[in-house]
């Protein structure tokens, strides 16, 4: 049987090992006689698969104590509005257009106060972050909102604008877990799980704790971060099957050698790839050099007439779901922290099969 490699940008896939072990543990966890699906979520299994899930990820990236995680639902779009009502008070807010999905953020947040964008890359087409020495940061805002990986155009930060206190709120939903980060440098980061962590409908919250003060009256209590961060994220009945695929998930992190682990083999899985890329005019990718994304990586045929045969030849070989997206057109690999390097490999050889054979 063809092996298979999965290029989706989310849902995406996942580690086989938490696939197989959740599928040993479905009918009966821990000799409980039940699922996880079907425990309370007040319990004590779900109480200490809960537990164990925020531990994970407090030291996979080394969360400061004055931070909060929430497991919130609604994915990360549900957020795109929460982060005004639970941070905008009386204030403006700071946004940068990066891509589609900060460029959806804007236009969701407006609806909830004034938000001004401080840099626009739309006239590039997305292909870079603009310099910071070009961004009309206001120091009154009340949060300056980044998407550090955009996922349609394939667009990474790989630093921040000094913003004089003003908290960073980003919008990590593509490359959460995939490098180390300094959290402290943040005052919320948020992330819908099915990209690098999960099943889709969880969005995971980290927040500042001085940051819990400002939610308007409007906020639905499901989506009020402090009354959620006072409730362990049970305000309502969390989403626990996806929570408890998500601290599988975490676990396989830490079996791999954490974060600096999986970041090396990120850089290895990505060089291979852009390196064959640039090596031939049969392929482009037309990010900045040093905004190019580790974990979804765009990329255009010469002769686009091609690209329906490219993409029926890389099916026939077992290598899904590598159609752009459809505001940028061509290819797109995303190379989540779950793709092997034998699954870019794959994907090299056969895009040198095509370029020979056309
Ligand atoms: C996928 C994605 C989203 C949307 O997530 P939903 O779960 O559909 O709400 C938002 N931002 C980024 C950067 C994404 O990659």
């Amino acid at each position: 049987m063809t092996r298979i490699f999965n290029f989706s940008a989310g849902p995406a896939v996942l580690p086989k090992p938490v696939l197989e072990r959740a599928q040993a543990e479905m009918l009966d966890w821990h000799g409980s006689g039940m699922s996880v699906m079907e425990m309370s979520h007040r319990g004590k299994e779900f109480m200490s698969i809960l537990a164990k899930t925020e531990a994970d990820l407090r030291v996979l990236l080394n969360v400061p104590s004055n931070y909060k995680v929430l497991f919130l639902q609604g994915g990360a779009i549900a957020e795109n509005a929460m982060i005004p009502l639970n941070l905008l008070a009386s204030k403006s807010a700071d946004y940068a257009v990066t891509g589609g999905w900060s460029k959806r953020s804007v236009e969701d947040a407006s609806a909830y106060g004034k938000i001004n964008v401080v840099a626009s890359s739309e006239c590039d087409k997305y292909t870079k972050v603009p310099d910071f020495s070009s961004w009309k940061l206001n120091k009154n805002a009340a949060y300056l909102h980044v998407c550090t990986n955009e996922t349609m155009s394939g667009v990474e930060f790989v630093d921040l604008p000094d913003t004089h206190g003003v908290p960073i709120v980003a919008d990590m939903s593509s490359h959460i877990l995939s490098r180390p980060i300094d959290v402290s440098q943040y005052g919320v980061i948020y992330g819908g799980a099915q990209k690098n962590i999960g099943p889709a409908g969880l969005c995971i919250v980290i927040v500042r704790d001085d940051l819990l003060d400002a939610a308007s009256v409007l906020t639905p209590a499901v989506f009020n971060w402090k009354t959620q961060a006072e409730n362990q994220s049970m305000i309502n009945t969390p989403p626990t099957y996806s929570i408890y695929i998500a601290g599988l998930v975490f676990e396989w992190l830490e079996s791999q050698g954490g974060i600096a682990a999986i970041e090396k083999a990120n850089i290895a899985k990505a060089k291979l790839l852009y390196e064959y890329i640039d090596s031939t005019d049969f392929y482009a990718n037309h990010v900045a050099i040093k905004n190019r994304s580790r974990m979804n990586i765009p990329f255009f045929l010469r002769d686009e007439s091609l690209n329906d045969a490219f993409l029926k030849g890389a099916e026939a070989k077992g290598l899904l779901q590598l159609k752009g997206h459809r505001a940028v057109g061509g290819m797109r690999a995303s190379i989540y922290n779950a793709m092997p390097i034998d699954g870019v490999q794959a994907l090299v050889s056969y895009m040198q099969e095509f370029e020979l054979a056309h």
